[in-house]
């Protein structure tokens, strides 16, 4: 009834045409306002009875109760041991698990064909219970700093944001990327990045040895990070450089390419997935030396699943999101994968191991989705978990990873990613019980941002059509 009466108003005043309505007057900075989101008044809220999985890989934690004052967890005890007076607001957590807000590690503000989803990735991503987004490659980096201001400040409707840079590659490659022509040119884009406040510099695929190299001890220099989607690198090569994080796991592992040439990126690595054994000597020495080096593998497998035909492949219920045009390209795609050979090959098999294997080795695994096709903003995270869990991972460790290790890759492990008394109040209560049923996931109920709680049905209403819009 609400989006009704908006679009009504709107169209006598002339906004609604093209069967376009905006759902929100945008605030000012182009986000929406926060307040038509909220499920309630702001204020102490107390979540009892509820199971809580924390995010630190410890076990779940039955029939708990969770008090959230000025933006933090202020206690967290059994139920039983927990007495409130005073002024609260209570929520029945029965039946309901609670766990920390979901830190999207590759989470782009921005997809193929869409360069600006700011508006409409912040209300996909708090509905889907995702807080923290790493945009690790920027099509818009000022619109980024915006929404990361606006989320520390809640003057506006964003999830937290670590920023970056727009993408830095090298000759051949898409030319809305940045292509230093030389070490000196690499240093001075990372130094006027450094001035805007943007965190992280993304390298690409082609980027060559000798600028990634100044790119990586530039930003360093300068207190930013630096994320690669390899290719002319392999990942030793990228870690021996002192890069902070490598993206997607084994879909970008050029080190198992035999006769590849140093420092060039030769096609895809797709086809080689399917040869490499993550138990093998070669895989175990990568594994090792990013350990040693401490960098983390950000895992994007709701993606990397989307390119085999015989894998799940979206649902209407994400779909009819999508922009007219973007649910058409949807569509042609799956009648094209469906004339497509369906039989299975070891490719995804082996990138799910890879990444379990990692894990099991000591490395700081995280998780995103990196936007695209059907996996959209929240829905891309939440199909994270069931295919970590299919990788092998418990529901602690699959959770883990996609928050508490998140948080450590932007460096806010001491403030965010877990359900722990003095850290802030970002958490997602979840309808059901997460270990008893992995799709409880998907069933967020309540989405706490800076203890603000935020009503997913709410987010998610009047968003049908729009996403690649807006
Ligand atoms: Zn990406």
């Amino acid at each position: 009834m609400r989006q009704l009466l908006r679009a009504v108003v709107l169209s006598v005043i002339g906004l609604g045409s093209a069967g376009t309505a905006l759902a929100v007057q945008p605030a000012p900075d182009g986000l929406d306002p926060v307040e038509p989101y909220l499920a309630f008044e702001e204020g102490p809220v107390l979540i009892e009875h509820v199971l809580v999985l924390d995010g630190t890989g410890a076990p779940a934690q039955p029939d708990m109760s969770v008090l959230l004052e000025d933006g933090r967890i202020t206690r967290l005890a059994p139920s039983s041991e927990l007495d409130v007076s005073g002024s609260v607001r209570r929520v029945d957590g029965e039946g309901r698990t609670l766990i920390p807000g979901i830190v999207g590690a590759h989470n782009h503000t921005h997809m193929p064909g869409a360069p600006l989803l700011q508006r409409a990735a912040s209300r996909l991503y708090l509905a889907g219970g995702v807080t923290t987004i790493r945009t690790v490659g920027a099509a818009s980096p000022i619109a980024d700093l915006a929404m990361a201001e606006a989320a520390e400040t809640g003057s506006a409707l964003s999830p937290r944001v670590a920023t970056s840079a727009p993408y830095v590659s090298g000759p051949g490659d898409a030319p809305v990327m940045v292509q230093p022509a030389s070490e000196d040119e690499a240093r001075a884009f990372v130094r006027r990045w450094a001035e805007t406040g943007v965190g992280w510099i993304k390298l690409y695929r082609r980027v060559e040895p000798h600028i990634a190299a100044a790119v990586i001890d530039e930003a360093h220099a300068h207190g930013l990070r630096v994320a690669g989607h390899l290719c002319s690198l392999t990942f030793e090569e990228a870690s021996a450089l002192g890069i902070d994080t490598i993206e997607h796991g084994l879909v970008s592992a050029s080190d198992f390419l035999a006769d590849k040439p140093e420092g060039e990126c030769i096609g895809g690595t797709v086809p080689n997935m399917a040869h490499v054994d993550a138990g093998s000597d070669a895989a175990q020495r990568v594994f090792a030396t990013l350990v040693e080096n401490g960098t983390a593998l950000v895992s994007t497998l709701a993606i990397v699943e989307s390119r085999f035909a015989y894998r799940y492949q979206g649902e209407e219920r994400i779909v009819r999101y999508l922009a007219p045009a973007f649910q058409e390209a949807y569509e042609a795609r799956q009648a094209q994968l469906s004339q497509s050979a369906s039989e299975t090959d070891a490719s995804f098999d082996n990138a799910l191991a890879f990444e379990r294997a990692f894990f099991e080795a000591g490395g700081l695994l995280a998780a995103g989705i990196d936007p695209g096709r059907h996996n959209l903003p929240g829905f891309g995270d939440q199909r994270n978990y069931a295919l970590f869990l299919e990788a092998g991972f418990s529901p602690a460790e699959a959770l883990q990873v996609m928050t508490l290790n998140g948080a450590r890759v932007v460096g806010r492990e001491d403030e965010l990613g877990s359900v722990e008394a003095g850290k802030l109040a970002d958490l997602v209560l979840l309808e059901g019980d997460l270990i008893a049923d992995p799709q409880a996931i998907t069933r967020p109920v309540l989405v706490f941002l800076n203890g603000r709680a935020y009503d997913p049905a709410a987010l998610l209403d009047g968003l049908e059509g729009q996403v690649g819009l807006q």
